[in-house]
């Protein structure tokens, strides 16, 4: 269907390299882009770039560090370099330091705002030229339940995380005359790296998120394939500044 037809367009994935930002990598492939995916652990990028040359995707990976400007511009200018263009930004790097409020010190601060918000402002900037030579773009960004809910041990991951959704609402804005939109993915509880961490820091999370998600699992890295050729594709051309939740029903729930 031409309208999830990703053929001959670049995709961009920072975090590419593991959990969701692969599982989302995996299905922009399969929908026939080209994807970048950048990250800083060169071991995890090549096991991911196998998989995604499974598919039969032209891939490669792309040494990034976002809390650095001039790798997030450098990995961008290199994917342009690449593959002739950029169509397709995913903004997906995230970390978290869980710690009461009065626990946190400004060097967890800045770590978990810079590498989950102020990169994706980075990163975006640095693409907008790009996307504006095509005549057009998308811009993905990840958020999380936590734009939406609070929790006493994220609460600079919470504040980069309602962030991310107003940094995509002032970019959708700023440049829907571009004909680039940018929307924000919001997931709910997903079995990843960054999780695994969490049950076993927090007690009795796992119990929790399986009494609140109707779906009554975790999500998995492959449930965000679908959601990113949605709206990377045509098929969301007048879909922008939008939070969406993949989180099983978690959102809807009390
Ligand atoms: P992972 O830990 O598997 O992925 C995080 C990714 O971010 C890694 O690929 C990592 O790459 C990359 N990353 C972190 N810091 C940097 C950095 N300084 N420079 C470049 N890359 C970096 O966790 P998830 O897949 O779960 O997380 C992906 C996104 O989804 C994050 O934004 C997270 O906040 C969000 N999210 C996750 C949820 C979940 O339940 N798992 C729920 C809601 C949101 P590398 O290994 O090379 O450092």
């Amino acid at each position: 269907m031409t309208i999830f037809d990703l053929q001959k367009r670049v995709a961009f994935v920072t975090g590419g390299n593991g959990g969701i930002g692969l599982g989302m990598a995996k299905g922009l492939a399969a929908a026939g882009a080209s994807v970048v995916i950048a990250g800083r652990n060169e071991t995890k990028g090549q096991a991911a770039l196998s998989e995604l040359r499974l598919i039969g995707a032209e891939a490669e990976f792309v040494d990034l560090d976002v809390l650095d400007e001039a790798s997030c511009r450098q990995a961008v200018q290199h994917t342009v370099e690449r593959f002739g263009r950029l169509d397709i930004l995913v903004n997906n790097a995230g970390t978290t330091v869980r710690k009461q409020p009065e626990d946190l010190t400004a060097q967890d601060w800045r770590l978990v705002m810079d590498t989950n918000l102020t990169s994706a402002f980075l990163c975006s900037q640095a693409a907008y030229p790009h996307m504006v030579r095509n005549c057009g773009g998308k811009i993905i960004n990840i958020g999380s339940m936590m734009s939406v809910f609070a929790s006493s041990y994220a609460t600079p991951y919470a504040a980069s995380k309602g962030g991310i959704v107003q940094l995509a609402r002032s970019m959708a804005v700023a440049w829907a005359k571009d004909n680039i939109q940018v929307n924000t993915i919001l997931p709910g509880w997903i079995d990843t790296e960054l999780t695994r961490k969490a049950r076993e820091q927090v007690q009795g999370l796992n119990e929790k998120v399986l009494a609140r998600t109707p779906a009554q699992r975790w999500g998995v890295p492959e449930d965000f394939a679908g959601i990113a050729v949605f709206l990377a594709a045509p098929a969301s051309n007048f879909i922008t500044g939008a939070a969406i939740p993949v989180d099983g029903g978690y959102s809807v729930q009390i």
